[in-house]
């Protein structure tokens, strides 16, 4: 590990992803995703894990080096195959109670120079097999938490302009910074920040709007929501009943889109680091629904394979809010990444939706959930829409207009 990264956040960190984040249970098996290079904190989050009950901890690695290995070696039919067997045994675990862990800290540019075909049959390979595993997550049935480490390839990404070690220091403090990990308290910091979520949930609820409106520079959308759609954030219970935070850092508030009432154009505001490649300046235009005109001034390949994946890749499936004065949006970093990018910034999802931001939406059937408007694909890509030129209003079911957001800001 690199001689900057402080010891007593990485430990502060892993503390909050089992107590707050994830919320283990005495008895609770936990199953951690992660890369290699954050070995660091899976032994710290596996010794705050047995302090608070757990009756297993079990790791499943993934390396850059091997990935790489892959790519650079492996016969060409390879890259339409996943070991299904490998996420049989996370359902599995799931089904028997366990809880989940991802670490996430990959090199956003591990792939930028392999074959885009290659890279998107893979990512498709990939999301198909590990569907069982990724569908009690999706739907909220066991308690789960993302937490991140500071990796070198991405740490390298975000501040290419410092020795790698050092980096990775500084980006240590960032996410500690954005997972609002300072100050006596962090238990109490986060009880405040969900308390401050829950107020915009509940605002939001009681509005229940037919449909968002977005203007900002290159964007003019029409965004229906679902019938019946919730507003969530912050933490919630699962259905297994345990209260958890699924992402540190959060600061969105989400519900489900409409997958045939989406209209007009998007321009993104912050590149997608997506598989190992970065995409730059998506531009696309909605028509019921569905993209049916979409452009990038890098990495366009690797969108449109994208938006192939399935029928619902080229739909979406989650509308965020956050505002342009979240913290992390206000350290002024580009992260190229998902988990931290998306809390900064308002954010729409392309691909599946959550079940729980819909009333009753974990008993309906994938086809009920259509027919309220919930989108279903193996994928789900979040990218940034949202900036301090955004306005947004709400649109009731009577289509008067209630200003949500002004220039990035709750209004
Ligand atoms: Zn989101
Ligand atoms: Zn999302």
């Amino acid at each position: 590990m690199s001689d900057h990264i402080d010891p007593a956040k990485l430990d502060r960190l892993a503390e909050i992803a089992v107590r707050i984040g994830v919320n283990l249970q005495p008895g609770q098996d936990l199953v951690i995703t992660a890369p290699t290079d954050a070995m660091e904190l899976v032994r710290r989050i596996t010794v705050h894990a047995y302090k608070a009950g757990a009756g297993a901890v079990v790791p499943f690695f993934s390396d850059d080096a091997m990935i790489l290995a892959r790519f650079e070696n492996a016969r060409d039919e390879s890259f339409d195959y996943a070991p299904g067997w490998l996420y049989g045994a996370m359902a599995e675990a799931f089904k028997g109670g366990a809880a989940r862990m991802a670490i996430k800290g990959d090199d956003p540019m591990l792939l930028a120079e392999q074959d885009p075909e290659k890279v998107a049959r893979l990512g498709k390979a990939t999301s198909i097999a590990a569907k069982p595993a990724m569908d009690p997550i999706v739907g909220f049935e066991v308690n789960w938490n993302i937490v991140a480490y500071p990796g070198a390839g991405w740490a390298k990404a975000v501040y290419p302009d410092l020795p790698v070690e050092e980096a990775q220091g500084k980006l240590m403090d960032a996410i500690y910074d954005a997972s609002r990990l300072d100050g006596d308290d962090p238990v109490a910091n986060w009880e405040a920040h969900t308390k401050t979520l829950k107020e915009r949930v509940n605002w939001l609820n009681d509005q229940n709007f037919a449909a968002l409106h977005y203007t900002g520079p290159g964007t003019d959308l029409h965004l229906g929501l679902a019938d019946g759609h919730i507003w969530k954030g912050g933490a919630s219970p699962a259905l297994n009943g345990v209260v958890c935070q699924p992402n540190i850092p959060t600061e969105e508030v989400f519900t489900c889109p409409h997958a045939y009432k989406v209209d007009g154009t998007v321009a993104a505001t912050k590149p997608l680091a997506h598989q190992g490649s970065v995409i730059e300046d998506i531009a696309v235009r909605f028509e019921a629904g569905r993209i049916v005109e979409a452009t990038a001034s890098k990495g366009e390949d690797v969108l449109k394979a994208l938006l192939k994946t399935d029928d619902g890749a080229s739909r979406i499936g989650e509308v965020a809010l956050v505002p342009h004065s979240s913290p992390i949006s206000q350290s002024g970093t580009l992260f190229y990444n998902t988990l931290f990018d998306e809390n900064a910034s308002c954010h729409i999802a392309l691909g599946q939706c959550y079940a729980d931001t819909i009333t009753g939406g974990s008993e309906l059937s994938p086809e009920e959930l259509k027919q309220k408007g919930g989108n279903q694909s193996i994928i789900h890509v979040d990218w940034m829409m949202g900036s301090d030129a955004v306005d947004i209003d709400g649109i009731t079911k009577t289509g008067e207009r209630v200003p949500v957001m002004r220039g990035g800001e709750w209004a």
